[in-house]
């Protein structure tokens, strides 16, 4: 289902914001700042302040691992394009890597980076301001720091949570879930409630949940599994991780997993595949299943659905795809919004089936940004400007020696199912012997190697 800029109006109660912005837009020509405020919303309506643009202005709506991408490579291919990078965050702080980073294996500061070394090196302008809502007719994002224009307008503001199917629409049962067992597949405040949950575990059963639908980072849930398992083996800590998982197996790289799940976490893990939960207390700590009843938990970390980032409906760019709720509407082949060229959406947000993962948003940024700079020069994007982006990807099965397995795979189009399969797919699952230390050291260095992709 697309939803117009109407629906969205509703979605977000913005429809009055809209009128004041514009009566405004209209004569919105950049410049000086001038502090103006529309009275009724508070939404600033001068210009961020930011330099004047020295060429035609691609505007990029998130600093994760798309955006960043994208700012570096469009400015590499065509230093006259002037590039506006902008995030509601202060830091960057990576999900990939993480679970490393909550389970004690390596500090924190390997996770967290400058945004601001990102722009010096790569010679474009960082903003640090949340993006409130779009004027795709005058193409001006509104920001709590003023208002941007734009030539080309990227979105890559990453996932949102969809709590839907557990709170059924009760925002306190949402918030005390969110509060208190944090999925922690949005990296900051929840990635550091993960890791002091970690560091003052006493035993008894840590629940880790595993959504449906494609969600962020597939393997992720699973890595975490093995890391807690881990950390509770090493610190002899009486317990065990309880995997609840909505899918009927676990969804990538199963044999690796199954097989540290079963000889290195055999009194460690217990994984429940087909797990749907109808219910859960967040007081009394009781998770209710169609299948097993109710589970007393000790601790948790709550993987709900994922969705496309609000602002995507607040743009009127969304749809729900086969996965997952709100997705960008956009050609899969050229990642602009159908009926929109001037908007691109990217990362996590895009509806095709690819993985949800950084290094897949990287590779893929790389091909959206040269087509960005060939859109701006007047060509035409379609099928055949179109290429694979790669998803590599190492999760560790065990902390202490770094034992890792891995894949890699690229998408093909299916023109019968008109939809992206895998192509050219391979996976290494052996974490013991020197395989698995091999892929521990090739997790570390792929990690310093996607930041040296986002920051030099
Ligand atoms: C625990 C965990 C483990 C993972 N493991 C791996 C792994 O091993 N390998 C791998 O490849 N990937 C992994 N990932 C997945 C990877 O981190 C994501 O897929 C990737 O970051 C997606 O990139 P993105 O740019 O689409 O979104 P993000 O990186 O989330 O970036 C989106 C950015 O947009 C900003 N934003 C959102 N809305 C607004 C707004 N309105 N205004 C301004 N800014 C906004 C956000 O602050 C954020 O910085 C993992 C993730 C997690 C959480």
């Amino acid at each position: 289902m697309a939803l117009s800029r109407r629906d969205a109006m509703k979605f977000t109660g913005l429809a009055a914001v809209t009128a004041a912005v514009s009566g405004y837009a209209k004569d919105n020509k950049g410049g000086a700042n001038t502090s103006a405020k529309a009275p009724a919303t508070g939404i600033l309506l001068s210009p961020a302040p930011i330099p004047a643009a020295k060429g035609p202005r691609v505007v990029i709506v998130g600093a994760g691992a798309s955006g960043l991408t994208i700012a570096k490579y469009v400015k590499k291919t065509n230093p006259k394009i002037d590039v506006v990078l902008m995030d509601k965050r202060s830091v960057f702080m990576s999900g990939f890597i993480s679970n490393l980073v909550a389970t004690g294996v390596l500090p924190l500061d390997f996770i967290t980076h400058d945004f601001l070394e990102g722009a010096r090196n790569g010679n474009y302008t960082f903003l640090q301001a949340t993006a409130h809502e779009i004027d795709r007719t005058s193409k001006i994002v509104y920001t709590n720091e003023g208002t941007v224009k734009y030539d080309v307008l990227v979105l890559a503001p990453g996932i949102d949570y969809d709590y839907s199917k557990w709170s059924k629409g009760d925002v306190e049962l949402e918030t005390a879930l969110k509060t208190k067992f944090p999925g922690a597949f949005i990296a900051g405040s929840e990635t550091l409630t993960l890791k002091s949950k970690i560091e003052n575990l006493e035993g008894g059963v840590f629940v880790q949940t595993v959504p449906g639908g494609n969600y962020r980072c597939l393997p992720g849930p699973y890595e975490r599994s093995c890391l807690i398992a881990d950390y509770m083996k090493r610190n002899k800590i009486k317990g065990k991780v309880l995997v609840l998982d909505e899918n009927a197996d676990i969804t990538i790289k199963a044999q690796g997993f199954h097989s540290a799940f079963d000889t290195l976490y055999k009194d460690y893990i217990e994984y429940v595949p087909n797990t749907i939960i109808t219910k859960i207390d967040p007081d009394k700590q009781i998770i209710s299943t169609e299948m097993d009843g109710d589970l007393h938990f000790d601790d948790a970390a709550l993987y709900s659905h994922v969705r496309g980032n609000k602002i995507l409906e607040i743009a009127g760019v969304a749809k729900d795809s086969v996965f997952n709720k709100a997705e960008a509407n956009i050609d899969p082949f050229t990642y602009q919004v159908i009926g929109d060229k001037n908007v691109f959406c990217t990362g996590d947000v895009r509806p095709m089936g690819f993985s949800k993962s950084a290094n897949t948003a990287n590779t893929e940024g790389k091909i959206v940004a040269k087509n960005i700079v060939k859109y701006l020069a007047g060509e035409e994007l379609g099928r055949k400007t179109w290429s694979s982006p790669l998803t590599v990807c190492y999760s560790a099965v065990q902390g202490k020696e770094m034992r890792a397995i891995s894949v890699h795979a690229e998408y093909a189009y299916d023109e019968a199912k008109k939809s992206f399969a895998f192509a050219n797919a391979g996976t290494s699952e052996k974490w013991d012997g020197k395989e698995g230390l091999d892929g521990g050291k090739g997790l570390v260095e792929w990690g310093k190697g996607m930041y040296r992709e986002f920051f030099n």
